[in-house]
């Protein structure tokens, strides 16, 4: 989501006359787009503007800090090192530019992180940094307040943006090219359309499914709680829509979710899985886990790890707890699991998913499978990288004109993170 938020304020930046610049020496107005989800990208901003005073302490550039951290703290960053010339939040973005403006014309609003409700962007505006993928936010913001999480606090409260908007910029990112829509939000399958009565998320991956260069439909992130029997069905009857579903459960043990504020259980998880791959025998699955959350005992991460071993996920991300400021977690928990605890079981559960990942890919060998192709290949530049329907990475030598075909390649060889596979035809 804030890579699409760069995307939007490079997008706005440029109509107002501003270049690019991969130069950091030469720009003349430095914008910083900030998450606070846990604290490391948080400290992340400091080291940067530690930077820009130190390598221009003269001909400092104008610079903006804007997104999560600008949100949450406010004026407070004005006063840090005397770097930050403005702060603007996550609802007031596209005001970016005018306060730059504001700024060399000495009238100075120099902070705003005032809640605006209008989630209206101005459409074809991103500057998106994919050739092949677009991202495409449907809902900002987040009511739901599980107890370790901050966005509730930096993005505001949850606001749908209309179906109508939505499908025109989807239009425009397809006409340009992009055959891969990303549908984004906190949870993006709590959709409901303010301008179309009765469209559900169910109905708005019909829509899409429906818009003319649109290839593969994924979405991020839905919430267990919200998958419903019509969602179930729209994926299971949309070829576009990809067969791997992202399903954060953040933990295995019912005492720790109950803490989390999940609303969501160990056993009730387990069963919308079994339901999913009923439905969708060939469905890849990934999760979020958070390790060490305040009181987590050995016996209730043993509960994480039993349900990792269960599920089988295709991917995982974890994440080691957080305390993050104003979140319910922090005001009425003590972060107790030690730090050398933490990563001892972050350790266990990445050794565990990683054997799971390498029997997974193991099994592909010598299989077809129909892959996107979508960048470079990140160890060996010359070579091209594209993902399943299930969001497997295959690695496969093949010309740069490639890039963005629909193609179909046997698998030749697999590790735990990726497929290697050889080309055999182009999917028309
Ligand atoms: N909306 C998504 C959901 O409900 O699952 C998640 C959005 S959150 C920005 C992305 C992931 O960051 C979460 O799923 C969680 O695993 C992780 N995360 C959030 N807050 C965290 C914290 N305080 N410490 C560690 N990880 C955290
Ligand atoms: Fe954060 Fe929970 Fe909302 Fe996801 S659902 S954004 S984890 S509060």
């Amino acid at each position: 989501m804030n890579v699409h938020d760069s995307e939007r304020l490079s997008g706005l930046l440029q109509q107002s006359g501003y270049e690019p610049t991969t130069q950091a020496d030469d720009a003349d107005l430095v914008v910083i787009n900030t998450c606070s989800v846990r604290e490391r990208p948080e400290e992340r901003l400091y080291t940067e503007l530690g930077i820009i005073a130190a390598n221009r302490p003269h001909q400092r550039p104008v610079v903006a800090v804007t997104g999560c951290v600008a949100q949450q703290e406010g004026k407070a960053l004005l006063e840090r090192g005397n770097v930050v010339d403005l702060v603007v939040g996550t609802q007031a973005l596209s005001r970016l530019p005018e306060m730059v403006d504001n700024l060399q014309r000495k009238q100075s609003t120099r902070v705003d992180i005032n809640p605006y409700d209008n989630v209206s962007f101005p459409l074809g505006i991103a500057r998106r940094s994919d050739p092949v993928k677009a991202s495409v936010t449907i809902i900002e913001g987040c009511n739901d307040f599980c107890s370790f999480c901050v966005v509730p606090y930096t993005r505001g409260h949850e606001r749908m943006r209309p179906v109508s908007e939505i499908l025109k910029e989807i239009s425009m990112a397809a006409q340009e090219g992009h055959r891969e829509i990303h549908l984004l939000g906190q949870i993006v399958n709590h959709y409901t359309a303010p301008d179309r009565p009765k469209c559900d998320f169910a109905e708005l991956l019909e829509l899409v499914h429906e818009t003319p260069g649109v290839d593969r439909i994924r979405f991020s992130s839905p919430h267990p709680r919200h998958v419903t029997g019509r969602m179930i069905e729209a994926m299971r009857t949309l070829p576009k829509v990809c067969r791997h579903l992202h399903l954060p459960v953040q933990s295995g043990s019912n005492t720790v979710l109950a803490r989390m504020r999940r609303r969501h259980t160990h056993e009730n998880y387990l069963n919308l899985v079994e339901r999913l791959r009923e439905a969708m025998p060939d469905l890849a699955l990934s999760t979020d886990i958070i390790v060490g959350f305040p009181g987590e005992t050995a016996e209730e991460f043993e509960e994480t790890l039993k349900l990792a071993r269960d599920v089988r996920y295709n991917s995982m991300f974890s994440f080691k707890y957080s305390e993050r400021p104003n979140t319910l977690a922090s005001k009425r928990l003590k972060d107790d699991v030690p730090s050398l605890e933490k990563t001892r079981r972050i350790v266990s559960l990445q050794e565990l998913q990683k054997n799971i990942q390498k029997e997974i890919h193991r099994r592909q060998t010598g299989k077809v499978a129909e892959i996107l192709i979508d960048a470079k290949s990140r160890k060996r530049h010359w070579e091209l990288a594209g993902r399943t329907s299930q969001n497997t990475v295959v690695n496969l030598e093949a010309s740069v004109e490639m890039l963005g075909r629909l193609v179909n390649v046997r698998i030749t060889d697999s590790g735990p993170f990726s497929l290697r596979g050889t080309l055999l035809d182009e999917v028309n």
